[in-house]
């Protein structure tokens, strides 16, 4: 089959997006159909029909052996037809270790084609765009590498680091490269920001891959406004910043002493309310790009409120193993975000969420209106039906392709930045806690979490109700053992949390709560009130609802924190 479509243009891409996917299924099955894990199942064929029935839907765990062996060094046709380059580290993941996915160059110039489909459809929303600059918040770590020396790092690294970012066509970022790719992101933080508001003439938009991100920003600015604005005043940068070649740009950037611009700053700065603060710092702010659905949702009131509405856009959907879509419909709100799959990424293939994963596979364009899914992609780099544990329900279609809303990831329950804590994360951390409560006669009678981020940075606040082991015993509570159980809830948590937490201090120090006795009965009540069943009710792992969450406000005695950061 040959195509001849303009595969640039997004009409046509949607228009054509099943001749296109099958196209691509193909390609993808002659390209692969010699790899070791490929040929047990198709002994060399590159059938559709075939690839349906003999592959296997597979997780993580079932191809990992095949990609560590790609990582220990053996030939990348173990899994892949084209030779793997690198690997992507994955942060959105849960249990103990980041995954690593193989890519090679095809993947940035994926990236780089909704790059450019993302800025050529909020140009058609929004005027003047093109002739303004984005403080745009990315940061890049040195890779590590697998033990055959090829690298390893994460998405935003990656690109950053490789020739894509650094030949991209123009430069529309207020910080310049130096400081995007500085190894300190604590230094880089600060770069950014200060190059942020010398340059706030030209500015028309800020933006960071994850909201998460920016509630970073804010944090730091709050805490750095006074030592910003005496760097803008004298001209000169923070001693801190030890960064050469990054020391070296923005002090150029400054350009000496400007009085008026601090001066400008710190007035809006010392205001009681930070209301607005965004948009009254840089006030030619058009938009405010980056990912606001899924676990990222519960930072759109908090932007909101930093914002004074300006439009939040969220663009693109994407992971380690591969690009799903953009949002064809930029300014509407962020909570209707659907993304539109772009069927010349990957193979795309979904089973119906709503059926305990029996019902039948389906094709991109055979998705229903309504119903939720979870994904399984193909992709060129030698994964096969493999599943996301991303649902997403079908919204709508643009022409032929089909417009999907971010419903949740499968195992998420707890978050507050990029890390995903699961119930079997949540299960795993009480079990060695309640281990600790032993030596303090007090039994564990009741739990719950919740994810807060009423202050930056968020933490995560556990709910206990606590019970004495003795007859008619008095609940005394130790402080040392109860912070010392916070503390041991932190250290067995996965390694993304940790890494959060300790590298990047953007989780804060996870707090107890414990309740009074009959507390978790009331709660039960209060979930009976609102519908549950009172035969099958479970207290949830993790609550949201701020009604439920007063039942246990009203009834906390104590509060402990932890007092150290986990380790790594
Ligand atoms: P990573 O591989 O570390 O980049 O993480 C990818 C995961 O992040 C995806 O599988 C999603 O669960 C989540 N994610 C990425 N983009 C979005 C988006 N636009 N909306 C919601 N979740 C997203």
């Amino acid at each position: 089959m040959s195509l001849s479509f303009d595969l640039n243009d997004l009409e046509v891409l949607t228009t054509n997006a099943k001749q296109i996917q099958d196209k691509l299924l193909e390609d993808i099955l002659t390209l692969n159909a010699n790899t070791e894990y490929l040929r047990q199942f198709l002994h060399g064929s590159s059938d559709k029909e075939l690839f349906k029935k003999n592959v296997p839907v597979v997780r993580h765990d079932d191809v990992k052996p095949y990609i560590e062996r790609v990582a220990n060094g053996e030939p990348s046709d173990v899994i892949s037809g084209k030779p793997i380059t690198q690997f992507l580290l994955s942060s959105g993941t849960s249990g103990g270790k980041p995954k690593i996915f193989p890519i090679n160059n095809k993947y940035f110039e994926d990236m780089t084609f909704i790059y450019a489909q993302s800025s050529s459809i909020i140009s058609k929303h929004i005027d003047g765009v093109q002739e303004g600059k984005a403080m745009m918040f990315k940061f890049s770590r040195a890779p590590s590498t697998t033990p055959s020396g090829l690298p390893v790092s994460s998405v935003t690294g990656s690109y950053l680091t490789g020739e894509y970012f650094r030949n991209r066509p123009s430069n529309h970022f207020t910080s310049p490269d130096e400081v995007t790719l500085c190894p300190d992101n604590k230094q880089a933080m600060y770069c950014h920001l200060l190059c942020g508001l010398v340059r706030r003439d030209e500015f028309v938009s800020v933006a960071a891959t994850f909201a998460s991100t920016l509630i970073g920003a804010i944090t730091v600015l709050e805490t750095h406004w006074k030592e910003l604005c005496s760097n803008i005043r004298s001209g000169h940068v923070s001693e801190w910043i030890t960064d050469f070649a990054c020391r070296d740009v923005v002090t150029n950037i400054l350009g000496g002493p400007n009085l008026e611009l601090a001066d400008l700053i710190e007035e809006e700065c010392r205001e009681e309310s930070w209301k607005g603060i965004i948009t009254r710092l840089w006030p030619k702010t058009k938009f405010i790009q980056s990912v606001l659905t899924g676990q990222f949702a519960q930072y759109i009131p908090t932007l909101e409120f930093y914002s004074n509405k300006v439009p939040l856009i969220s663009m693109v959907y994407a992971s380690s193993e591969t690009i799903f879509g953009v949002n064809v419909n930029p300014l509407c709100k962020p909570q209707d975000v659907s993304y539109t799959f772009m069927p010349n990424m990957s193979y795309f293939e979904f089973q119906p969420a709503d059926e305990g994963n029996k019902g039948e596979i389906v094709d991109l364009v055979d998705v229903k209106i309504g119903c939720y899914y979870e994904l399984l992609i193909t992709n060129y780099f030698g994964l096969h039906r493999y599943r996301m544990g991303d649902i997403v329900q079908v919204s709508g279609f643009h022409n032929n392709a089909p417009q999907f809303r971010f419903a949740r990831r499968k195992n998420l329950v707890l978050s507050v930045n990029v890390e995903a804590t699961t119930e079997e994360d949540i299960l795993k951390a009480l079990n060695h806690a309640t281990d600790h409560l032993k030596s303090s006669d007090l039994i564990l009678m009741g739990f719950t979490s919740y994810a807060d981020i009423s202050n930056l940075p968020g933490h995560y606040v556990f709910y206990w109700e606590l019970k004495s082991n003795k007859v008619n015993g008095v609940v005394k509570l130790d402080n040392k053992v109860m912070v010392e159980c916070c503390r041991v809830i932190e250290e067995s948590f996965n390694y993304i949390y940790r890494e959060v937490r300790t590298k990047d201090k953007a989780i804060g120090a996870l707090e107890i709560r414990v309740v009074k006795q009959g507390t978790f009965d009331s709660l039960m009540e209060f979930f009976i009130s609102q519908g549950a069943s009172a035969s099958q009710y479970k207290t949830p792992m993790c609550i949201n609802s701020s009604e439920a969450l007063e039942v246990l406000e009203n009834s906390v005695r104590a509060r402990f924190f932890s007092d150290k950061l986990p380790p790594l």
